[in-house]
C-alpha cells in the first residue's frame, strides 16, 4: 500500500511518515501543495493524507484538482482547523475523512484502513480469496485455516494481490506498493517476495501472467 503524505510541518510529517513505514506502508512525503499535485499526476496511491494549510497550493485546491480529474483515491484531511463549518467544507470538497491535530497515531492507522476498505468496497476487515484469508489489521495470513507467517514486505505484496481479487498486478504496480521515494528497490525484489510467498503458500497459488504480472489463483 502506497500513501502520499502532504504535510509542511516537518516534525509532524517525520513522525507520521516513520509511523506509517513501521505500519508497513510505502510512504512518499511532500511539503508543498504543488508538489503533491505533481506526485498525484505521476504516481498511483492507495491513500492521500492531506494537510489543508500548505505552501504554493492549499490542500483544498489539491483535493479539488484530484476530484476534477475524477480520481477516487481516498483522501484524509489532517488539519488543525476544527470549526464544524471547516470540517463540513472539507468533506463537501470530497475528503473521505478528517483528522484534527493532534491525533493519535493508532487512530490514524485505523482511519486509513477504514478508508481503504470503503474504497475497495469490502466492509469486512478480513480479505479472502483463492483459499487464502488475510487480516489487514493484524497482518495475519491463513491458508485453508492454517496460519502462515509472512514478513512485512511479503505481506504487502500478498495484500496488494488479495485486494486485486483476480486482476493481474504488474511488477511495477507491486513495486509501487512496496517502496516510497528514495528507497532502494532491488531489481528483482518483487520476484524474491513472490518466490517466498510461493514457498509458503504453494507454488501454484500465485500465477505468473506474461509479460511481468502476478495474480492469485482463484
Ligand atoms: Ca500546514
Amino acid at each position: 500500500m502506497r500513501v502520499l503524505l502532504v504535510e509542511d510541518d516537518t516534525s509532524l510529517g517525520d513522525t507520521i511518515s516513520e509511523w506509517l513505514k513501521m505500519d508497513g506502508y510505502a510512504v512518499d512525503w511532500v511539503t508543498r501543495g504543488d508538489l503533491a499535485d505533481t506526485a498525484l499526476l505521476t504516481h498511483t496511491y492507495d491513500c492521500v493524507l492531506l494537510d489543508r494549510g500548505l505552501p504554493k497550493l492549499s490542500g483544498d485546491a489539491v483535493l479539488k484538482k484530484m476530484r476534477d480529474r475524477k480520481s477516487t483515491t481516498p483522501v484524509l484531511f489532517i488539519t488543525a482547523r476544527d470549526a464544524v463549518s471547516d470540517r463540513i467544507a472539507g468533506l463537501d470538497a470530497g475528503a473521505d475523512d478528517y483528522l484534527i491535530k493532534p491525533f493519535d497515531l493508532d487512530e490514524l492507522s485505523a482511519r486509513i484502513r477504514a478508508a481503504l476498505r470503503r474504497h475497495h468496497q469490502n466492509p469486512d476487515a478480513m480479505l479472502s480469496y483463492g483459499g487464502i484469508k488475510i487480516n489487514p489489521k493484524t497482518k495475519q495470513v491463513w491458508q485453508n485455516e492454517t496460519p502462515i507467517t509472512t514478513t512485512a514486505k511479503e505481506f504487502a505484496v500478498l495484500y496488494a494481490l488479495m485486494l486485486a481479487q483476480g486482476r493481474p498486478q504488474s511488477r511495477a504496480q507491486l513495486e509501487e506498493t512496496l517502496y516510497g521515494w528514495g528507497e532502494e528497490i532491488g531489481s528483482n525484489a518483487v520476484e524474491v517476495y513472490i518466490h517466498h510467498l510461493r514457498r509458503k503458500l504453494g507454488a501454484d497459488r500465485i500465477v505468473t501472467v506474461r509479460p511481468s504480472g502476478y495474480v492469485i489463483a482463484p
